[in-house]
């Protein structure tokens, strides 16, 4: 009589799907043993912390998958379901909507400019960046983001850590704003984002949209496509 315990993946807890057999002869789903590689360098055997030197080598007990198959079918069925399931999440991309622009309004009392004293500074602006909130997508992706304003400007190189990403100043010019957006680690995006932003005076405020897609593929590594 077989039990459903002697078959049951100590990863997932679910009947083994796929089971393979490490050296150290543990046995586990091989999507289980798999999505262990894809977070760690170094694998070891999540039972007797053994190293696995390749979990992409390990073979499937075709024998013992047939085996629980016939034996717990109802078990198996749905953890095939569970895992289809699974896949289709982990390729699902999670589209990012990004707005940035700036404010705009006029100064009635303004001060002459540091740069050059005979222009007035009479110019109030913010330039910002923000994540537009949509269902399941978590709002805290973004490490930093950076505005680099005219080299006329103290201190030209404006850093934000957190939201909201934006920064208000005057002056009596217009010039493009490079954003440069750090993704946290956690999202798998390695190289920033880069923006760029025509200040505008002509109206209180204008704004553009910038879509991110980022895939949560399994290679969990720098997948970033930008439209
Ligand atoms: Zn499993
Ligand atoms: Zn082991």
């Amino acid at each position: 009589m077989e039990s459903l315990q002697d078959h049951s993946c100590s990863i997932c807890l679910g009947v083994f799907f796929n089971p393979v057999n490490t050296p150290c002869d543990h046995t586990f789903c091989q999507p289980c043993i798999v999505e262990v590689q894809v977070y760690k360098q170094q694998v070891v055997c999540p039972l007797c912390r053994k190293s696995i030197k390749d979990v992409y080598s390990l073979k499937i007990d075709d024998e013992r998958e047939q085996l629980i198959k016939n034996t717990f079918p109802k078990q198996y069925q749905k953890r095939q379901n569970d895992i289809i399931q699974q896949r289709l999440l982990q390729k699902q991309a999670i589209k990012l909507t990004l707005q940035y622009g700036n404010t705009h309004e006029i100064i009635s009392n303004p001060k002459p400019s540091r740069s050059n004293p005979n222009i007035m500074n009479s110019h109030r602006w913010k330039c910002f960046l923000k994540v537009i909130p949509s269902q399941g997508v978590p709002q805290d992706y973004i490490e930093k983001v950076e505005f680099q304003l005219h080299e006329t400007f103290q201190n030209p190189l404006i850093t934000c850590h957190n939201a909201p990403y934006e920064y208000t100043t005057s002056g009596w010019g217009c010039f493009p704003i490079p954003i440069k957006i750090y993704w946290k680690i956690s999202t798998g995006i390695s190289t920033p984002t880069k923006l760029v932003w025509d200040l505008q005076f002509e109206s209180p405020l204008q704004q553009k949209t910038h879509e991110i897609k980022i895939n949560k593929s399994e290679s969990n590594s720098d997948n970033l496509q930008i439209n």
